[in-house]
This record gives structure tokens, sequence and C-alpha cells, in this order.
């Protein structure tokens, strides 16, 4: 279906911390989409063929590249996100890092479910997992580099095989461009297929991308709104959209921890205001004991938050809506953090107090609110917080605070755990490792699909799919089924998983 598309213009781009306009980069004309999906369905089967280890010294070469522009891009991306310098250099080194380990899951190879039957008669039946094809990739605003142009869903699809074109993030374009046109040239120099990897700019590109016959999956990271809104686009061809969205991300802290008020009301708004709030994995409720001093405590350290850039003017009117709305949905006094001076895009922190019993489905508090606002709850019985807490849209994190020999821990745990992607114990929910455990996602609205992640190892099986081929002979059998095991797979053989030697 062809829907009306607005005239191409450009993406324009602002410093968060002044609010001024710094440049801007066009859009991408129909035509240039059109050729960037043309060549990256040419590429599709050359990746798809291409052994896992080759595919790694591709990624690898590109993540060379952009370690090596390091200076640059940090200094392109603090222009256009307001973020800090060391924010920005961890972040570039931790998605060059990610990159070369969705290689390496690849290489070691159990994505591909690779097993062989032998069937009464001498037939055989095999089945094994092959790249989906072109997978379009919507980055987020608040990780320019771990969830953008060489993120993580851009690593884990073309070290899955899967040819990749990016629609870059108006919040930051000309990083954007910047640093899609360093992997492109890395991954032409390092002899990868032609057209494996490209940058689109601009919404119309966007939805260009969800709509072409060519591209076989989505992978966004974003709003619920903008997530949602793909999902539905996209079914429409049937097309699978991975929405990675923004949730509450609950944190409890149980009887047996309150003597740890100092270090938890610290450490949540520590937690809750990193990076202005701006991460998805953001605590944004806290359930506490009630007569222990938490609400004061944590008023206490919001007063001492320095404002800081929010990453758009938009993001920083939502914010303040977002707040109003809260406030008055929870009837709070919100303790405020330092308020002057406001430059740019800039916002002050807050800690909203609500009632437990206020925390019921539909309500505004069980939404996220993007950047450095927190609930804070407290509760009589822990009954009356856990069953809160089952009131709670799904979320993509939980933290639970513990004591010594804390005799509800477990079951807070269990319930948590039927409600969230991961659980983090006596610690923060904000950072998120790179590795083979790593579950990033959740039930939705945390996710459009529960089952998938978009940090860690298990992501590259978004971008595979399972075929069988039954009674093939030895010659016709794909590499990943072929006796000598070329590409040194782990195998399921009549049933019995075996490792390669
Ligand atoms: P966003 O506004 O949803 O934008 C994400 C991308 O999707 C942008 O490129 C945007 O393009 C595009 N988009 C949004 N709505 C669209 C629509 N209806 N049709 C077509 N394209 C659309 O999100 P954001 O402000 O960048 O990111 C902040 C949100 O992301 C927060 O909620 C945060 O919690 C969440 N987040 C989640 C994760 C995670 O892993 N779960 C990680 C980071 C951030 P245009 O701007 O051009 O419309």
């Amino acid at each position: 279906m062809t829907l009306p598309l607005a005239d191409v213009g450009e993406d324009p781009s602002f410093d968060p911390a002044t609010g001024e306009r710094t440049g801007g980069v066009a859009h991408s004309t129909p035509e240039e989409v059109a050729r960037v999906l043309d060549l990256a369905e040419r590429a599709a089967p050359r990746l798809s063929a291409a052994s896992p280890v080759a595919r790694e010294t591709w990624v690898a070469a590109a993540a060379d590249a952009v370690l090596a522009a390091s200076a640059e891009l940090v200094d392109l991306a603090r222009a256009e996100t307001g973020l800090g310098p060391d924010r920005l250099e961890g972040e570039l080194a931790r998605m060059a890092a990610s990159a070369r380990f969705y290689a390496a899951a690849a290489v070691e190879g159990s994505y591909l479910g690779v097993s062989r039957d032998d069937l009464p008669g001498g037939s055989s039946l095999v089945r094994w997992n092959i790249p989906v094809g072109v997978v379009a990739v919507f980055g987020a605003s608040n990780f320019p580099f771990g969830f953008g142009i060489f993120g993580h869903d851009v690593a884990s699809a073309l070290a899955a095989g899967c040819p990749v074109v990016v629609k870059a993030h108006p919040a930051h374009p000309r990083l954007s461009v910047r640093l899609g046109a360093i992997v492109r040239g890395a991954l032409r120099d390092a002899s990868a297929p032609d057209g494996c990897f490209d940058v689109v700019v601009g919404f119309d590109s966007g939805l260009r991308l969800v709509d072409s016959p060519v591209v076989r999956a989505v992978a966004f990271t974003g709003s619920q709104r903008g997530g949602m809104a793909l999902v539905e686009r996209a079914a429409r061809r049937g097309v699978p959209v991975f929405a990675e969205m923004g949730t509450v991300n609950p944190v409890l802290v149980t009887p047996a921890a309150a003597s740890d008020r100092g270090a938890i009301a610290r450490g949540f708004v520590d937690s809750f205001t990193l990076g202005a709030g701006q991460f998805c994995t953001k605590p944004g409720l806290i359930l506490v004991p009630a007569g222990h001093g938490f609400v004061d405590s944590i008023a206490e350290a919001v007063s001492r938050v320095q404002a800081a850039p929010l990453l758009t003017a938009a993001i920083a009117a939502a914010y303040e809506g977002g707040v109003s709305q809260l406030v008055a949905a929870s009837e709070g006094a919100p303790a405020t953090g330092v308020t002057e001076p406001l430059p740019g895009f800039s916002a002050a922190a807050r800690a909203i107090p609500v009632a437990l019993d206020r925390l019921t489905p539909g309500s505004r508090l069980l939404e996220e609110c993007f950047g450095p606002v927190a609930l804070v709850a407290e509760y009589d019985d822990l009954e009356s917080a856990l069953a809160a807490l089952d009131r709670l849209q799904p979320s993509l994190a939980a933290s639970v605070f513990t004591g010594e020999d804390d005799a509800d821990a477990a079951d807070a745990i269990a319930r948590l755990t039927g409600r969230v992607g991961r659980v983090a114990v006596n610690s923060w929910p904000t950072g998120v490792a790179t590795t083979w455990s790593q579950q990033h996602g959740g039930p939705w609205p945390a996710t459009s699909r529960p089952e998938a992640t978009s940090v860690g190892a298990g992501a590259l099986s978004r971008f595979v799919r399972p075929v069988s081929l039954q009674n093939a002979s030895t010659d016709q059998l794909p590499a990943p089924l072929r006796p000598e095991n070329p590409w040194k797979l782990p195998r399921r053989l009549n049933g019995r998983p075996t490792l390669p030697h």
C-alpha cells in the first residue's frame, strides 16, 4: 500500500546544552532509499553464505575503525546529545566490544541450532537456522552508540548474517551519518559484501524501510508509541518488529534491608538521574518500608542533583509535561533538584511521593516518564507492596534490595521474575552487560516480542529462522550440516549434543 509521504526535508541538529542549532542532514530521497534496499537485497545471499569466521573479520574491522575515530565521534555525539565525554567514550568502547562479542557468538555457532536425525530406511532430516534477510534498524535517542548506527541491533544482525539498513535518529543526525560512513568504509575495505550495511535519513525513509518487501525484520529501540506504531505497520506484511520500549522498572526494598537506608537512597537517586534519567532501565519507582525515613533521605539526595540537558527540545517538553501529570496523579509534593541554571534543554531532577493504592492499572503513574524523575511509595506490610508490583505494567528490569538471611527475598524475586525481563538483587538495574546470560527485554509493553533480547548472545536469534531439509545427499547439505563440520559448530546428531573437535 502506498501512503502519502511528506516532501524531502532535513533533520536539524541541535546542541542540547545551549539549544542552538548546529547544522542538519538532508533526508534520503525515495530513490536513495530504494537503491540502498536494492543493494542490501543483493548482499543478503552473500552474507548468508559467508562463514561466521568471515563475518567476524568484517565486524571486527568496523569495530576497529570506530575505535580509531573515537575522538571525532565522541565530539560529534557530545555536541548533539549534551551527554558528557566520559559517558560517551565509555559507551563507544562498549559498542565496539559488544560488536566483537556478537561476532564471536556467531562463530561459537549454537544460535544456528544445527541438528540431524537419521531416519529408518536410510533417509535423513536436518534442521538449522538461516539468516532472515535484510533487517531495518531504528535506534534510540538516548544511546547514540549503544543503540545507534553500530549498536546492539546492527552488530547482532550483521553477525547473524543479515544485511542492515539503519534509520538515522533525528536527535543525532550528524553523528549518525558520520558513524555510518566509517562503518560502511571499514566493511568495504574488509571485503564485506557490497550493500550489507547502510544508513538512511528521515522519518519517511524509516516508513519506506518498514513497507519494503525487501525488509524481513525490524529492530526498534525507543518509545512505546513509536514501537507499537511500527509493530502495527509491519504486521500488514507479517514482518516481525522486535521493539524494545520504555518502562517503569520498579525497585522493592524489603523490611530487612531498611537498615541500609542511606546507601539505598543515594544509590536510587544516582541510578534514576544517571544520564539525566534517560535510560530505558531507569528505576522509575521505589517501594520502601514505611517508618524508616526513606522519603526524606531520597528527597535530600535529590536536592543536590545538578540540572542536566535532555536530548532534545521535544524530550525536555515531554518531561515537564510528564512530571506535571505524575504530580497530579500522585497528589504528592515533589522533591526537586537544583533548578538554576537551566540552559538549553536542561531539566531538574524530581522525586515524587505517592500512596501505594494509587498505583492502579490505567493510571499515568504506571507509565514511563523519560528523564530524571521517579516515584517513591511507602508500604506498611510487604504483601501490599508485592500486590502493588503485580498491578504494574511488565518492565524491562526490576531491583530487589534484601537483608541478610532475608526470608522475604526469594518470594519477592519470584514474583518479579514473572513480570520483568531481568531482576537485579542488591544492585541497580541501570547497567546492562553484553554477555551470554543477559536478557534485555520482557513481556509487553517492555517489548513487542517477549521471547527476544536485544542485548547478549540471544540477540542473534531474532534474525534467523529454522528450516529443515529432508533426504538430502551429503553433497547437497549446507556447510553447517556437512560431515566434516567446516564451521566447527556444536550440533545435535540423532538427539545427542556433540561439540566440534
Ligand atoms: P522514539 O521517539 O520512539 O524514536 C525512536 C526512533 O523511531 C526514531 O528514529 C523515530 O524517528 C522513530 N519513530 C518513532 N515513532 C515513529 C512512528 N510512529 N513511525 C515511524 N518511525 C517512528 O524514541 P526515542 O526518544 O529515540 O527514545 C527514548 C525512548 O526509548 C524511551 O522511552 C526509552 O526508555 C526507550 N529506550 C528503550 C531501550 C530498550 O532497550 N528497551 C533502550 C533505549 C531507549 P522520528 O523521530 O523521525 O519520528
